[in-house]
């Protein structure tokens, strides 16, 4: 509870993921964005950067940008360029997710020479994988953006985790490794309907469990990396199965339930580091705001035909400042929180 209160007190600020453009170069096979339409008119240059001058004037700290493909639409420039002048005496942090397919190699060079603290590029495997997934040539693509640009500090790599491509996701972190890219995101695939809020089926425990001990085997070869971060999300029912099942991870989950630890294993400056949301309390952490500017709790909700009821104030409505916005989303808890413990 104390938790929840600083949260609502605005003392430990969310991030606010924003969904700037509407398109896509990409017809991922896993993708949920893909059917999203359209329910409210798109938020205006002049609204974002009015909307993300409230956010950092309220205090907010980490601006993410993810789908669709966020430089396929030029606002997500001039939004970069206003981070950038507030980066140095505010302290933000922000970043871009992006397929790596969407520009060429100086634009994305260009970009990385900016004040942006990551761009987060995603792939899902070895090259033929990935391209199953993701289209022709994209692996190819990417590791020759990659291999090319300056700045590669700033890149991390993100990945799904399927039932069969855990060999070949190592084998990708291996050769990205040898790029000069040592951050790696690990989450699992999800499956949804348009019709229901929670995913209708997700990666098995038992393929993620088979995930992390390659994983884990990987850390402890003396040829693997000298330093290198990954990072692998789940989701609270698998965290509460794996918990329940006597496995690998049953003893991390108990340590961060019952001692707050993280739940992480560490070799030298090699990290593999798991999460979940164990506060699972809608638009506690996180702030996703639509292309048409919704306000959801969860990057995953985009895939819910009927958004609009689900959401907080919508931006493109004027009168909905940030602070507003912020109230509406402190009520909401504390209503969510009424009923849950009633
Ligand atoms: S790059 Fe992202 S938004 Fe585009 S199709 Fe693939 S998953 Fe969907």
């Amino acid at each position: 509870m104390e938790h929840i209160d600083a949260k609502l007190r605005q003392n430990e600020p969310m991030i606010i993921d924003s969904f700037v453009s509407n398109k896509c170069n990409l017809k991922c096979r896993h993708c949920y964005f893909g059917d999203a339409r359209p329910i409210s008119e798109s938020v205006s240059l002049a609204r974002w950067r009015s909307f993300l001058d409230e956010a950092i004037g309220m205090g907010m700290k980490h601006f993410h940008f993810s789908g669709k493909e966020s430089f396929l639409d030029n606002r997500i420039f001039d939004i970069l360029n206003l981070l950038a002048e507030y980066k140095e005496d505010r302290r933000i942090f922000y970043g871009v997710v992006s397929n790596g397919m969407s520009m060429d190699i100086q634009g994305y060079d260009e970009v990385l020479a900016t004040n942006i603290s990551y761009l987060e590029i995603s792939l899902e495997g070895s090259g033929k994988y990935n391209d199953l997934i993701r289209g022709e040539n994209g692996y190819n693509t990417v590791y020759e953006l990659i291999e090319n640009v300056e700045h590669r500090d700033k890149i991390n790599i993100t990945s799904t985790i399927f039932d069969d491509n855990g060999a070949d996701l190592l084998s990708m972190l291996l050769a990205y490794w040898k790029l000069g890219v040592d951050k790696f995101n690990f989450a699992p695939i999800m499956y949804y309907s348009p019709f229901e809020m929670k995913p209708l089926k997700s990666l098995s425990c038992e393929s993620l469990l088979g995930f992390v001990s390659l994983c884990l085997d990987f850390m402890n070869n003396d040829n693997s990396p000298d330093a290198i971060d990954i990072r692998i999300c789940m989701t609270k029912a698998m965290a509460y199965e794996l918990f329940l099942k006597e496995n690998i991870l049953t003893g991390k989950i108990e340590e961060y339930v019952y001692r707050g630890n993280k739940m992480k294993y560490q070799r030298g400056n090699k990290v593999l580091e798991f999460s979940y949301p164990l506060l699972s309390i809608p638009f506690l952490n996180e702030l996703v705001v639509t292309h048409d500017g919704y306000i959801i709790s969860c990057a995953d909700d985009i895939h819910y035909k009927y958004l609009d009821k689900i959401a907080l104030p919508n931006v493109n409505i004027v009168k909905n400042s940030f602070a507003e916005i912020l109230q509406a989303r402190n009520e909401f808890i504390l209503c969510y929180l009424d009923k849950e413990l009633s």
